[in-house]
Order: C-alpha cells, then structure tokens, then sequence
C-alpha cells in the first residue's frame, strides 16, 4: 500500500498570511485581539491562535469598544467595516489581496453601471463580503439552474464575478450558460477570479486521481476549497472523503486498496497531513509507503498588513 500526497496541497499565500497577521497581532499588541469570523476555515488553526490569545466573534457587535480586530482572510462588506469604525475598534485586515482584487473589480463594475452577477455559494462568507462592496443587490448565481433562470434588467450592461474557491469546472459551465444568455457578457474569463492555490490544488488532485483508489482531503466542513477537492475526487470516480483530521478515519475505507491519495485544502496545516499518515501507518504497518506526485512548486508571497509590519497603532 502507498499514500500518494498531491503538490501543491495546504496552506495558500493568502492562510499563511492571514494566521501570521494574527500572531503577529498578539505579539506586538498583547492578548485578547479579537478576530471576526473564523481566520480561515479549520479548527485546528482557530484553536492553535485561541490558545495564544485570540478571540473568535462573528459580529463585531460582539468586540469591546477600542480594541484591536482582526478581519478574516474571507473579506468583509463595507457595512461591517462602518460598524466596526462606529464602534471605534482598531481593525488590522487580513482578507486575502486575491479576495480584495474581487472587491475592487466589483466596486469598478458598478462605477461603469453594470449590474453584477455573483457566481459563488450562498451563505460563505466571502460572498457575503464581496455582495456588500457594492451599493445596489448583486444577482447570486450558484450553479447551472440559476444561470439559466436570471433576469437582468439590461442585459447589454452586465459583468460578473466569482468566489475565488470555486469548482474550475462547474464555474466555467456557469458562465457558459451565461454568455450564451447574454452574449454581451465579458468573454473568455470564466475562471478570472478563481485563486491560483485553489486552481492549482485541483489540477494536483486531478493527477491523482489517475494513480489512486480513494481521495482524502483534509478540511473543514465549511471549507469551500476543500469541498470542491472532495467533489472533483468523486467525479473521477475515487471514493472520496472529507476530513478533519486523522481520527475521522475509518478502517473499512480501504479494502481492496493499494495507492491512497492524499491532499489538504489551502485552510489545512501540514501537520494533519503528518497525522493522517501516522494514522494509515498505525492502521496497515510501517511498510505503507508515502510518495509524492510531481507539481506545481507555488512560490506566491503577500506582504503583512501594513499595521502588523509598523510600529505604530494607527489605522491602514
Ligand atoms: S484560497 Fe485563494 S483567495 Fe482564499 S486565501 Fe488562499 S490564496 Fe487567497
């Protein structure tokens, strides 16, 4: 038996900056700092930063006046960021730049009148932050049914954007049905907004899924990326598990199994990975090889928020 790991997998430029905010928040500031929304979306991680003195809210109604939050690399909607300036907190914003970038093509869309579809999940916190970057109601398209359902009330001025952890697939089927629909549509952009890390870790899970016989994906639940690498491990027709960690386990998963392939989505820290294959080795022996598959080095990088990265307590 072996455990072919998928690469890239794990942590994105945009986790890794969003917990390092956090850490370097409580270093410099003290504990509490209070962080609205989970930072990412794994409990291992919420934990780990609990322990060192963070706090969880989901409002920032929930916040004392004054004192120091952090918003979650998912982004936020313009009303949070009043209520929050109203409430006089010290806000320090980790939202990943490639969720901001969605942002300001939203804000531009609208500037230039068009009125704009959302394709992403209802419910997910980026897309309720990217829905409250513009003033007027965006039209949420979730999947296929929705694109052929619509109305736009002019359809020659209409653009979209997207959830940046998106199926690749499922979103370019959306905005074909949308262009077909309304042919004055941006074209050729289906995946624009669709992160690098989530478009690289299903390209990887994609090349396991050719060598495996069952898919573990580490992540959460709520994790968008992570869902759609256990959706797109099912499609290839792999017996496909979500885990949070190695306990989730189940023995009767790997009958008749030879080549487990293993990957983590962009919110799971290695460590799982580390577990779950000290877990398959507990379970089968020692002698369970783990090997990698050949991918995509990421080298992507983004600067700390500037308040983390200066000395003084002012607003970024
Ligand atoms: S998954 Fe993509 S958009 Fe989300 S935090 Fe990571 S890099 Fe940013």
């Amino acid at each position: 038996m072996q455990i072919i790991l998928a690469k890239p997998r794990g942590f994105c430029a945009g986790v890794r900056r969003a917990i390092e905010t956090v850490e370097k928040a409580i270093e410099k500031f003290g504990a509490p700092v209070y962080v609205r929304h989970e930072i990412v979306h794994n409990k291992f991680v919420v934990e780990t930063l609990q322990k060192k003195g963070a706090i969880f809210v989901n409002e920032v109604s929930k916040i004392p006046e004054g004192a120091i939050t952090i918003f979650s690399a998912h982004g936020v909607s313009n009303q949070v960021e009043v209520d929050a300036l109203n409430r006089g907190l010290d806000v320090i914003d980790a939202t990943c730049p490639l969720v901001s970038k969605v942002h300001r093509e939203a804000k531009k869309h609208e500037e230039d009148g068009y009125e704009i579809i959302l394709i992403g999940h209802r419910g997910h916190p980026e897309v309720e932050g990217t829905s409250g970057r513009v003033k007027k109601e965006v039209i949420l398209v979730t999947n296929e049914e929705d694109a052929k359902k619509i109305t736009i009330k002019n359809p020659q001025k209409i653009a979209f954007v997207t959830q940046t952890t998106l199926s690749v697939e499922d979103t370019k089927k959306i905005v074909d049905i949308l262009e077909t629909r309304f042919p004055q549509l941006q074209k050729g952009l289906a995946t624009k907004d669709i992160c690098y890390a989530t478009q690289n870790r299903q390209d990887a899970v994609k090349q396991l899924a050719k060598i495996a016989d069952i898919l573990l994906v580490i992540g959460a639940k709520n994790s968008s990326n992570s869902n759609r690498l256990r959706d797109l491990g099912e499609e290839s027709g792999l017996p496909s598990y979500l885990i949070n960690e190695a306990k989730d386990i189940q023995r009767n998963w790997f009958n008749n199994v030879e080549n487990i392939g293993l990957t983590a989505g962009a919110s799971a820290p290695e460590i799982l990975v580390q577990e779950v294959i000290a877990k398959i080795k507990e379970i089968f022996g020692d002698d369970v090889k783990v090997a990698d598959i050949e991918g995509i080095e990421e080298n992507v990088f983004f600067a700390l928020p500037k308040k983390i990265r200066t000395d003084s307590k002012v607003s970024s």
